[in-house]
């Protein structure tokens, strides 16, 4: 079977990274961080480096600027 888990080298101190889905926090320029769940982020357990892919960053902006979208149409609606 070739069910190895793709590692990459950590920049830091060279251990394997593993990809893991955890919680993504985006700082949002208006206030309120986002949270994004279950991003996939490689992760280091020697070092405690972690880093994203662009690809995932680029997916989460492109999510974000639906989501203004989204905001503006409800903007003003509640308190
Ligand atoms: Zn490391």
């Amino acid at each position: 079977m070739n069910e190895e888990k793709p590692t990459r080298p950590c920049p830091v101190c060279k251990a394997p990274m593993e990809e893991t889905l955890q919680d993504y926090i985006v700082p949002v320029e208006d206030g309120d961080d986002l949270i994004v769940e279950d991003v996939p982020i490689w992760l280091c357990e020697q070092c405690g480096y972690s880093e994203v892919d662009e690809e995932v960053i680029a997916t989460i902006e492109d999510m974000l600027d639906h989501m203004d979208e989204m905001l503006e149409d409800s903007s003003g609606a509640e308190e």
